[in-house]
Order: C-alpha cells, then sequence, then structure tokens
C-alpha cells in the first residue's frame, strides 16, 4: 500500500521494518498464540506503555479475528530516560487496574534489548498469581541480551540500534510513524 510522505520522513536515515512488514507480521503472531491458547477462555494481554501501544492496538485486533477473547490491560515503567540506552532500572509508573491471579497473561512489547525490564516485569507478574505468563515482542535486539528472558513470540529480530517509530519515541517524538526506523544522525544534534 503505497503511503504518503509523513512529517517524520525527513528525518529517518532508513526503514528497518515497514508498516506492510508489521501488518503481516502482527497477523501471523496472532495466528501463533490463538492456536497456542486456542483450549483457554480468554487471555489478558499486558501493554507495558508508551512504546507498545501501537503495536497492542494492532495485536489486539487480530487476535481478535483468530483467538480467544482478550481482556486489555496496561502498565507503565520506567527503564530509558530521555537518552538512548538503558539504566536498567525499572519503577512502576502506573500499576495493573486489576487482580491477574489465575488469568493467562500474554505480555505485549514493543522490544527487547537488554530484556532487563522484561525480566523484572515477568517476576512482578508471576508474584501476582497469573495462571500462566508469555511474552510476544515485535522487536527484538538480540546481540543486547544481558539477561536470558523467555519470549515465546518474536516478530523481527533488529541490529542493535536505536530505532523510534510505531509507538518507540526519540525525546517523546515519532511514536506517531507508521514503521520502524533510524534517525539521521543531525537529530541527535538539535
Ligand atoms: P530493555 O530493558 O530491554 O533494555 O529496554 C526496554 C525498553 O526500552 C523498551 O520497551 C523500549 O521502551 C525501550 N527501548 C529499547 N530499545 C529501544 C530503541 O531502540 N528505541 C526506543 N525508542 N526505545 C527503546
Amino acid at each position: 500500500m503505497a503511503e504518503l510522505p509523513g512529517w517524520y520522513d525527513n528525518d529517518i536515515d532508513r526503514v528497518i521494518v515497514s508498516a506492510d512488514d508489521i501488518r503481516a507480521k502482527t497477523e501471523e503472531l496472532a495466528k501463533q498464540v490463538a492456536a497456542d491458547y486456542a483450549q483457554a477462555d480468554s487471555v489478558l494481554l499486558v501493554c507495558v506503555l508508551k512504546g507498545a501501544v501501537m503495536f497492542m492496538a494492532d495485536f489486539a485486533r487480530a487476535l481478535g479475528r483468530f483467538g480467544p477473547p482478550a481482556e486489555l490491560e496496561f502498565m507503565a515503567v520506567s527503564s530509558y530516560g530521555q537518552g538512548t540506552t538503558s539504566s536498567g532500572v525499572v519503577r512502576i509508573l502506573k500499576d495493573l487496574d486489576r487482580d491477574i491471579a489465575g488469568k493467562h497473561v500474554i505480555v505485549v512489547e514493543d522490544i527487547v534489548d537488554s530484556g532487563l525490564t522484561l525480566s523484572w516485569l515477568l517476576k512482578y507478574l508471576q508474584s501476582r498469581s497469573a495462571a500462566s505468563v508469555d511474552v510476544v515482542a515485535l522487536l527484538r535486539k538480540p546481540e543486547a541480551v544481558k539477561v536470558t528472558v523467555p519470549v515465546k513470540y518474536v516478530g523481527f529480530d533488529i541490529p542493535s540500534e536505536f530505532v523510534v517509530g510505531y509507538g518507540l519515541d526519540y525525546a517523546e517524538r515519532y511514536r506517531d510513524m507508521p514503521y520502524v526506523g533510524v534517525l539521521k544522525p543531525e537529530v541527535y544534534q538539535r
């Protein structure tokens, strides 16, 4: 599908994952999850704000076509500041609204980089007595894994570079891009 140029296109050095590829992969991941959870009454999708919000919205709609009914929950944790490297420090900014005991929880993640945030989150969800906890991540940076985290469903393995778009920001911008890309170096000098 041809896309009209957006304001952000001038700032992008190159595209890492196109909007079409995201669409196709999201459907593929939803089909896999639906098959694996075919016996479940329902699943509870946990989105980690803000980066995973686009993927959550698209993944939940795709899962709705193939899988069991889903409940949607949102959490916000901080691990990155305004910069581009992981601090490893996780703080809950917004907790779950409801009890997750006995639920089949699927964490919907934008990107797994060091895996520090996710590894902390999985322990936290397990401590809240979820029946099961799985992870679906749109993107993964394989070289950067410092902590071994079980990510069952992965969309794309990407290089160890700072990416923006489709929910991912640089200083709160570029989340509204429909694709994932790398910024031109001069953007960081502004
Ligand atoms: P981790 O704890 O795995 O190092 O990082 C987790 C979070 O850091 C991700 O959920 C995401 O919000 C942010 N992050 C990691 N890599 C990138 C990146 O390349 N670009 C952006 N914008 N955020 C990232």
